[in-house]
């Protein structure tokens, strides 16, 4: 049952015939890892907590750098110095109380994703460099977690969503096969990103993953949206399963 006051702050989604208060009730009881709290985690745990979420865990390991509030909008001044996970939870708290929010102050690595993730239904990839994300991808393949990925550069955006362990769908690595190990990848944000890009894209991931979890609309399993935002190009591209894949193939 959603009480007076969760029906008056989340009118707006129960009056969407798509969502409705059996749909608030779906979100409210929903369990979402974001990894990551910079650019893309921002958002996305900004519109989650917002949307009524209830139970988000965040994983970084990373603290707030003068440098990162030029797009991870959901740390201040203040949080200077702090861990990002922290600073995202104090920033939640005065958000939304209806959130069970839990932090890990960890990085994205194989044995504490096995770990963490197992607790969660979805799993958003909001982390800004590919070692991160092919172990995020293994991981959801081997425990079978939907995986809402996203990633930025400069002025282009990509969005997926990666259910590989049904049959004949794509994993991350079938899309993007060459595997780095943990010591050649520098963050992509090193090479430069407009926060306004990150914003954007991470708000798709963010209405991504409330698509799934309500389960309306159409799913983005096997395409994925590839965004340029320097010349105006939106495009959606069929992704296929790799027989070879390393991950998910045969
Ligand atoms: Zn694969």
């Amino acid at each position: 049952m959603l009480s007076e006051s969760q029906k008056q702050r989340y009118l707006r989604n129960i009056i969407l015939s798509e969502i409705g208060e059996d749909g608030q009730k779906k979100l409210l009881q929903a369990k979402v890892l974001v990894i990551g709290a910079g650019g893309l985690g921002s958002p996305v745990l900004l519109y989650l907590a917002a949307a009524g979420v209830g139970n988000i865990g965040v994983m970084d390991d990373d603290v707030v750098e003068l440098s990162n509030l030029q797009r991870q909008v959901i740390h201040g001044e203040k949080n200077l110095g702090q861990k990002k996970v922290e600073s995202a939870k104090e920033k939640i708290s005065t958000l939304n109380t209806d959130v069970n929010l839990q932090i890990f102050t960890r990085r994205a690595d194989r044995e504490s994703l096995r770990k963490i993730c197992a607790d969660y239904d979805f799993i958003v990839d909001a982390t800004d460099n590919f070692f991160s994300r092919f172990v995020i991808n293994e991981v959801c393949f081997t425990q079978e977690k939907p995986l809402i990925f996203a990633a930025v550069k400069g002025f282009l955006g990509q969005v997926s969503v990666f259910k590989s362990y049904k049959k004949n769908n794509p994993c991350y690595a079938c899309f993007n096969p060459n595997f780095v190990d943990e010591n050649s990848t520098l963050p992509l944000s090193e090479k430069g990103i407009l926060g306004s890009v990150a914003g954007t894209i991470g708000a798709l991931q963010a209405t991504t993953t409330i698509r799934e979890i309500l389960g309306i609309g159409e799913s983005l399993v096997g395409k994925i949206l590839l965004f340029d935002f320097l010349q105006n190009d939106f495009r959606k591209v069929t992704l296929k399963k790799y027989p070879g894949c390393r991950i998910c193939g045969g």
